[in-house]
């Protein structure tokens, strides 16, 4: 079946089948094109390529087959007209920056961002003068007093790391349109088998392909997804020229990731329900932040933006930063890495980790306290994670 039959088909069959092409090899699974360039019939068939006139590839930081296969499939998941994969989740941030912002413009985020992005924005951007605000993730007070004349870019994560605090992204949309600015989702957390943001207004959607789409923890890439002028002309022209380019080996891996996509965040899902309310309950736990508790203050929100709650759960032990360590060290079966989105289950202490290099106050500002731990729930056997959790609780 080609592309514009599989257009009209379920968010799955997409996942597993959409752009691939197949060679004369007639092989099943896709090939990797390792190659940087490519080759011409003759010195006009060249010319011709470089000039726009005919289609084809030139050169592998502009487009590989592997790579464009994955961008195609990506952008049909997330519903957007185009996408560009790039080398890492903050090299997608950057280059969609670079592309849309001009020195002199301002730009507002949400208080609760990846540690990287706060950290891009307040010392990279500034020095360009691009000057950005903070504000409270889910309160549309504060957006809307944050806009200035030269207000031009919204971004958000929803739900955030590591709090899973959530925004609605509909009304949001309709604030950065009335003021004629871009709204930017970062959807690491949800990937679109949970949530597509351009469906409820977004304009960009950003993701770090590192994490869920890859879903095992392999490698880092990035990817941005919008409309074509946007992405397709704005964005990508960034990248031919600037090269945060992916790599087709990642971009091979991250296609396999897709094509098992929504199986994983459904059973991440499951499984972290079962260990949010299970912590809910543990005398040693003072807080649990997920999105699919009923005590999550946006619980009515992400039922309604969201098809599952997704693999990500912030707790709090009482006692400070010698107690949360005292669990993680606790730990024989999760890992203590920083990265999320891992078929195996991760444990990482925010404030000593991702976001030691934010400065106190700012952690303090988020609610990043040294007490907080965050886990990425896996898809190992649920009561063998908690058996894990009991036991270094203790
Ligand atoms: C990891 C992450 C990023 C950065 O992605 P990299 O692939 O590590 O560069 C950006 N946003 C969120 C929400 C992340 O979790």
């Amino acid at each position: 079946m080609d592309n514009k039959d599989l257009e009209t088909k379920g968010f799955d069959t997409r996942a597993v089948r959409y752009a691939q092409q197949r060679t004369g090899e007639r092989e099943h699974s896709e090939p990797v094109f390792t190659t940087s360039s490519y080759v011409f019939d003759s010195a006009a068939h060249a010319a011709a390529v470089f000039g726009g006139e005919q289609k084809g590839n030139i050169y592998s930081r502009f487009s590989n087959p592997t790579v464009t296969a994955f961008e195609k499939r990506l952008a049909s998941l997330e519903g957007g007209e185009s996408c560009v994969a790039t080398s890492s989740g903050m090299s997608a941030i950057l280059s969609t920056i670079m592309a849309l912002l001009q020195s002199g413009d301002h730009l507002i985020a949400s208080r609760s961002l990846f540690g990287s992005t706060i950290r891009l924005f307040d010392v990279y951007l500034k020095k360009f003068g691009i000057e950005t605000s903070y504000v409270t993730l889910s309160s549309m007070e504060e957006w809307q007093a944050a806009v200035r004349p030269n207000t031009r870019m919204l971004f958000v994560e929803t739900p955030s790391n590591p709090l899973t605090e959530i925004c609605d992204i509909a009304r949001l949309s309709v604030l950065a349109q009335r003021h004629n600015a871009i709204l930017v989702v970062d959807n690491c957390f949800c990937t679109p088998a949970l949530q597509r943001p351009l469906q409820l207004g977004a304009n960009i959607v950003i993701h770090s392909a590192t994490k869920y789409l890859d879903g095992q923890g392999r490698a880092v890439g990035g990817a941005v997804i919008g409309n074509q002028e946007q992405v397709g002309n704005q964005i990508f022209s960034f990248l031919r020229t600037a090269g945060p380019t992916m790599s087709p080996f990642n971009a091979w891996i991250f296609s396999r990731g897709l094509e098992t996509l929504s199986l994983r965040m459904k059973a991440h899902s499951e499984s972290a329900i079962q260990m949010a309310d299970w912590l809910s309950e543990h005398p040693r736990v003072t807080h649990v932040y997920y999105p699919g508790l009923k005590t999550h203050p946006q619980y009515a929100l992400a039922k309604k933006q969201q098809s599952a709650a997704g693999g990500i759960i912030g707790f709090k032990v009482d006692g400070e930063q010698e107690a949360a360590w005292k669990v993680v060290d606790g730990l024989k079966l999760m890992s203590i890495t920083a990265n999320l989105g891992d078929v195996k289950t991760t444990i990482t202490h925010p404030a000593t980790t991702t976001h030691h290099r934010i400065t106190a106050e700012q952690r303090a500002c988020s609610g990043i306290t040294d007490n907080l731990l965050r886990i990425s729930v896996g898809l190992e056997t649920i009561d063998d994670l908690i058996d894990d959790l009991d036991r270094a609780l203790a």
